[in-house]
């Protein structure tokens, strides 16, 4: 195989999150306005295109790829294109996000397709505050999704909150005990900038320090150096040895530095870093190139020598990055 994919601060990128759709059946506050215009077909990398991408990416090193979106499960197909994904030789792990909606029908056939682990998104145990937050979201679906997601074997299962003040950051508590009572990982989010959704966002911010003092309240907590090669940071609760809890800190507490991830957006924009606009457009090559992978693998390799050195949110929640969540695969 060749050299692994380096950037121009020398880290190693071997994490690849790909966007398979842009549509979601949720409208979740903090990722989406409530009519949100989806990308005309022509526009998305196709199922194929996908995964040669995929292939492109493993060859140059990837050893793990995260299908998110939109949401992952509304794309047609999605089964057979894991099925690919998760059988190229050098690929380490296939995960998913998911907003578990699609979970009670398709955790058993993803869990055969080859995907490893889940990230189940559950922002309230209260359904009235679950729909308010996702507009259309069912809370029932979802619980029913995670408990076929249990069932169905996969090696681990991380739950991830969206913390905002004023909507659900009073309930860190009763979700830190539904993931322990489950023996799950769980994961609070700061909210980012990512798109104008028609609210302030500065309003609802709730750091991870805050989550963290409402947690200590309940639980003894121990930091841990561990790292699932993602940008969380872990505590464990030595009396749950099964949960993890961690925190998503992009305002608070910088993981830019050990970053490495790239995102190739369901438009086939290879971005190099969720706080920038630089991208390369991998689709116009796929499409240039339909045979010859040489000048994509290219490319690649020069693009990644401007892969930034780090974000530059504001805690302000100022909008900065013109791009909403389901587009850039969060
Ligand atoms: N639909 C799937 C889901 O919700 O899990 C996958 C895509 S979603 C964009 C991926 C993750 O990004 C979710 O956990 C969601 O909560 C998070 N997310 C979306 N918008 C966000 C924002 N503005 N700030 C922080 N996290 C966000
Ligand atoms: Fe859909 Fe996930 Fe965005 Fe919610 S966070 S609107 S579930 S893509």
């Amino acid at each position: 195989m060749a050299n692994a994919l380096q950037d121009g601060f020398g880290r190693t990128i071997d994490y690849l999150r790909l966007s398979v759709t842009d549509r979601c059946d949720f409208r979740c506050v903090y990722c989406m306005a409530e009519d949100m215009r989806f990308l005309p077909r022509q526009q998305i990398l196709g199922l194929e295109e996908l995964y040669r991408a995929a292939r492109l990416f493993v060859g140059r090193g990837v050893k793990k790829i995260r299908l998110t979106g939109g949401e992952p499960l509304v794309r047609r197909d999605i089964l057979g294109l894991c099925e690919r994904i998760a059988a190229l030789p050098g690929l380490r792990e296939l995960v998913m996000t998911t907003n578990g909606a699609q979970l009670a029908r398709l955790a058993r056939p993803l869990a055969e397709a080859g995907v490893k682990r889940l990230n189940i998104s559950l922002d309230s145990l209260d359904p009235a505050r679950f729909r308010a937050i996702t507009r259309t979201g069912e809370l029932a679906r979802v619980l029913d999704g995670i408990e076929a997601a249990r069932a169905a074997g996969f090696e681990r299962i991380k739950l991830n909150t969206v913390v905002m003040q004023g909507r659900n950051a009073d309930e860190v508590l009763a979700l830190v005990d539904y993931a322990v009572a489950r023996g799950l990982d769980i994961s609070f989010i700061e909210e980012m900038p990512l798109g104008e959704v028609g609210r302030s966002r500065g309003e609802a911010f709730c750091s991870s320090d805050e989550v963290r003092a409402r947690i200590a309240s309940r639980y003894a907590l121990l930091d841990c150096a561990e790292q699932s090669g993602g940008p969380a940071r872990y505590v464990r609760l030595p009396a749950h040895p099964a949960s993890r809890i961690g925190f998503i800190s992009p305002h608070s507490h910088t993981f830019c530095a050990s970053c490495n991830r790239l995102r190739l957006t369901v438009e086939g924009r290879l971005l190099l870093c969720l706080g920038h606009e630089q991208s390369l457009d991998l689709r116009a090559l796929l499409r240039r190139h339909p045979t010859d992978d040489r000048p994509l693998v290219d490319a690649i390799d020069r693009a990644l020598l401007h892969k930034p050195q780090q974000h530059d949110f504001s805690a302000s929640g100022e909008v900065q990055v013109l791009r909403f969540m389901n587009a850039s695969g969060g």
